[in-house]
């Protein structure tokens, strides 16, 4: 909500469900077909100017304009990585807060077609400390409204649609001009702001709109077990990431303040249960820190840990992407080794591929460098 010249606060159209939109429309004396209307411009034209609405009374738009709003605008940085495959943006909310988004763009491997994968916020700054996140380092601000959940996926929508993308060398590919995936990975915890982050997966699901399905958009988690329950008995499939990071209490209570509420015991039998009652796979991101979490021991313990979840377990090792002094990447070797170590244990993983590190990609790196610099000077809002 914005306000208005009236001061009535105005409503952001990108929280609202197509029933809620319907309703909406109803208690200001607008048909219902004008909902369906409205939401297929909102998300299949991707339009977020009232008046260019052409299907839509000129009264009815010009009210729009007045009581409405479609998500925030006003974007405070955009920078392109050098390859053009990672590209970031810092997003203004109502209040000034600041939140990041990523758009990651990767080439045809194989059988599967390109991706266009955004990875967006949750909160503004996060709740749960975790010592090698810049986010964390942040403390929290806020939860984000759905509709500011939504609005950092509309934006890239509309980008790639203006602008096409084709991997550079790769002549021949066809172009990717729509959004394959969502991930939320970006600042803050998910299920810390359940409701809005699931009333944002579902307005994006739906069929009448964008229409993207829930097998393509993945919930990570600093592992909070009462929120992994109840997401389990969601209708709705999207893929499951625990932040694990450590294979003991001892170390993942150092550096996830959060185990100290919900111990591995808790957190793992929390995982038993979801891949029970959803039949799906977990993914387990394993942040690598060299020389902490990275050792042959803790490789047998991780392996020792998820065994009993079978092939419904597998590891995403991150090379850590350094925020602070404390930490350090491993090398291709220590990495390597660790992962050997799984697969002698026929645990699958896979290794996160970095990029954009010319950009500051870790999530809360271009906040954080955006504020130091900030306090020197003002740098100008880039699109309106
Ligand atoms: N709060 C959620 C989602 C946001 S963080 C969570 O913790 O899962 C998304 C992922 O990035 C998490 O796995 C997180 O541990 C990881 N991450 C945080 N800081 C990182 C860093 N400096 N380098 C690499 N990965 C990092
Ligand atoms: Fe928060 Fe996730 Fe960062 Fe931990 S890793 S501080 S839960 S955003």
């Amino acid at each position: 909500m914005t306000p208005n010249s009236s001061t009535q606060p105005k409503t952001d159209l990108l929280a609202l469900t197509l029933p809620q939109l319907q309703q909406w429309l109803k208690e200001r004396g607008e048909a219902p077909f004008r909902a369906k209307q409205l939401f297929n411009w909102l998300y299949r034209q991707l339009e977020n100017d009232f008046s260019a609405m052409s299907n839509l009374p000129l009264s009815l738009r010009e009210r729009l304009a007045e009581e409405a709003c479609i998500g925030p605008t006003i974007i405070r940085s955009e920078l392109h990585s050098k390859d053009d495959r990672t590209r970031k943006i810092l997003l203004e909310l109502s209040d000034g807060k600041l939140v990041e988004s990523v758009l990651m763009l990767y080439p045809p491997i194989g059988d599967s077609s390109s991706r266009a994968t955004v990875c967006v916020s949750s909160q503004a700054g996060c709740a749960y400390g975790c010592t090698f996140c810049a986010t964390g380092q942040m403390g929290f601000d806020r939860h984000l409204s759905a509709g500011e959940i939504v609005a950092q996926v509309l934006f890239f929508a509309r980008e790639l649609r203006k602008e096409p993308w084709t991997a550079a060398g790769l002549p021949g590919t066809a172009a990717i001009d729509h959004i394959t995936n969502i991930v939320l990975m970006g600042m803050g915890e998910p299920l810390h702001n359940y409701t809005n982050v699931l009333q944002a997966l579902r307005i994006l699901n739906s069929s009448d709109g964008f229409n993207l399905g829930a097998r393509h958009m993945t919930v990570s988690t600093v592992g909070l077990v009462p929120a992994i329950r109840k997401l389990s008995q969601e209708n709705l499939q999207v893929n499951l990431a625990i932040s694990l990071h450590a294979p003991t209490d001892e170390l993942r209570s150092q550096t996830m303040p959060v185990n100290r509420k919900y111990p591995l015991s808790e957190l793992m039998a929390a995982c038993k249960d979801y891949i029970a009652s959803t039949r799906r796979q977990v993914t387990f991101e394993y942040v690598l820190l060299s020389g902490v979490n990275d050792t042959m021991e803790y490789g047998q313990k991780l392996a020792e840990l998820l065994a009993p979840l079978k092939q419904f377990a597998h590891v995403n090792c991150i090379p850590v992407n350094v925020t602070t002094a404390s930490y350090q990447t491993p090398g291709p070797d220590a990495i390597r080794a660790f992962r050997n170590i799984l697969f002698e244990h026929g645990i699958s993983n896979s290794v996160r591929a970095e990029r954009g590190d010319d950009i500051a990609a870790a999530c809360g790196q271009l906040r954080t460098r955006f504020e130091n610099s900030r306090k020197k000077t003002e740098l100008p809002v880039v699109t309106p």
